[in-house]
């Protein structure tokens, strides 16, 4: 059985280029690209066979088959040569059954998706991984690649740097200078990546990084690159695959650059197309409200779209302001009843805050996202019974200033109601005894 996968233009499908083509935009109407799969010869396969295959892949060490993205290779990017293969055993990272927040939100059914328990500490490895496999296999057919650049609001730059050093390849990742943490900084820099920290925000620098890749053999790594979502789509069949095989009712995603939304698309799509899922779920599409444009489009019903100048956000990894995947989110949402909310500093840096005090210690991002999920509760869209699965992007662990910040009352906007500060006491056991009386 021979499985092909091949670029097409997301706007006017029907001409097809190979993989390995330098291309990333479809030259005669400049529109995006898909990576678009060959369905009739999956559909060959039956579910019951697809599953068996998967499950049986599913976390074993066998390389690269027990990586979360390789283990569905035939989904993602059929033809590529193991060989190629640059994986870092991405994926498979758990499902946390938030009993307790889903108790405090009035839902029985409430699930997070760990995405930061990645080698990087967030989702984009899932991507990367497909990516920089994809460049290893240009340069085995002869393609002159001289390095791989993005522009990064921080964890696309970390999960490229580290990619390409295992790969041994140069990494080029373009930062707006002082907009991400501390942790995002240093990780680029010590996989001995190319780190240039631009006077601009994530917008200006996805513009000049799209000049520099024009020519001067070096590939662009953003998801404005089709080959990222095929990575990323993994999750949502691994999601499927976590709870047996079975539905879920709603997937929240925090979007900025807004490819991940369509990833989900991707690969729910593939799992109805296969037959393994008989029922769609709903996604939601969470947005900062200073960085928000989808969320200004939905409201008018995708009639027309406005780019933004992102203003200062805790979550700082969507703080963007001219997705370059509008198109594909939109696409994404029209498909699956989808539904974007937004959430302002107050409620993100509150709701992921009530999260840490049920066990996790998750990111702005999730907060945006567990702030979305709130709203639809308010509002009855999603109910007790309902499965719901939120997307964790990235680790909280990446994002320590926000977390002294939101513990010391000194983030702008954010009256931090679940506040917890350290006891500084006199190393003596009457008065530690006094104070734990008072506190228990
Ligand atoms: C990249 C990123 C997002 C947004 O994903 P998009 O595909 O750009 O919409 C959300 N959260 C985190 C932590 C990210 O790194």
């Amino acid at each position: 059985m021979s499985f092909q996968a091949w670029f097409e233009s997301l706007e006017n499908p029907g001409r097809r280029w190979p993989l390995t083509d330098v291309i990333y935009r479809d030259p005669d109407s400049g529109s995006l690209l898909d990576v678009v799969h060959d369905v009739d010869a999956l559909k060959a396969r039956s579910a019951d066979e697809w599953k068996a295959l998967f499950d049986s892949r599913y976390r074993r060490s066998a390389w690269p088959y027990g990586s979360g993205v390789w283990g569905k290779k035939e989904w993602v990017y059929p033809q590529i040569a193991d060989e190629s293969i640059v994986s870092l055993f991405e994926g498979g990272e758990n499902l946390f059954w938030a009993d307790r927040l889903g108790q405090q939100l009035g839902l029985d059914d409430l699930w997070i998706k760990q995405c930061g328990n990645n080698q990087t500490g967030s989702f984009k490895d899932l991507g990367m991984t497909v990516l920089v496999s994809a460049v290893r296999e240009m340069i085995r057919q002869g393609k002159e690649i001289r390095a791989v650049a993005c522009a990064s609001t921080g964890d696309t730059s970390a999960a490229l740097s580290a990619y390409c050093a295992a790969a041994g390849l140069k990494a080029i990742v373009f930062l707006p200078k002082n907009k991400i943490s501390t942790a995002q900084l240093i990780q680029p820099l010590a996989n001995g990546a190319e780190v240039i920290a631009l006077e601009t925000d994530f917008d200006g620098c996805m513009e000049i990084v799209q000049k520099v890749t024009e020519s001067h053999g070096i590939y662009l790594a953003n998801s404005m690159n089709p080959l990222r979502l095929e990575g990323q789509k993994t999750v949502a069949i691994e999601i499927v695959q976590q709870f047996d095989w079975s539905p879920v009712d709603f997937v929240i995603v925090p979007g900025g650059n807004l490819g991940n939304i369509y990833a989900f698309a991707k690969g729910f799509q593939l799992l109805l197309d296969t037959g393994i899922l008989k029922r769609a779920p709903r996604l939601v599409c969470a947005q900062a409200e200073h960085a928000n444009p989808l969320y200004r489009a939905y409201l008018n019903g995708f009639e027309s779209f406005e780019p933004i100048v992102a203003g200062p956000t805790q979550a700082s990894a969507i703080r963007i302001g001219n997705p370059v995947s509008y198109p594909r989110a939109v696409r994404a949402l029209r498909a699956f009843d989808g539904i974007v909310e937004q959430a302002s500093e107050d409620e993100l840096a509150n709701a992921s805050a009530r999260a840490d005090r049920t066990g996790l210690f998750n990111c702005p991002h999730t907060g945006v996202a567990l702030a979305a999920l709130q709203k639809l509760v308010d509002r009855g869209v999603i109910q007790r019974h309902h499965r719901v699965v939120v997307i964790s992007t990235a680790h909280g662990l990446k994002f320590v200033e926000h977390k002294v910040g939101y513990h010391s009352a000194e983030l702008p906007e954010v009256t931090p109601r679940y506040r917890n500060v350290p006891h500084d006491l006199p190393a003596d056991i009457d008065h530690v005894m006094r104070t734990l009386d008072r506190l228990i």
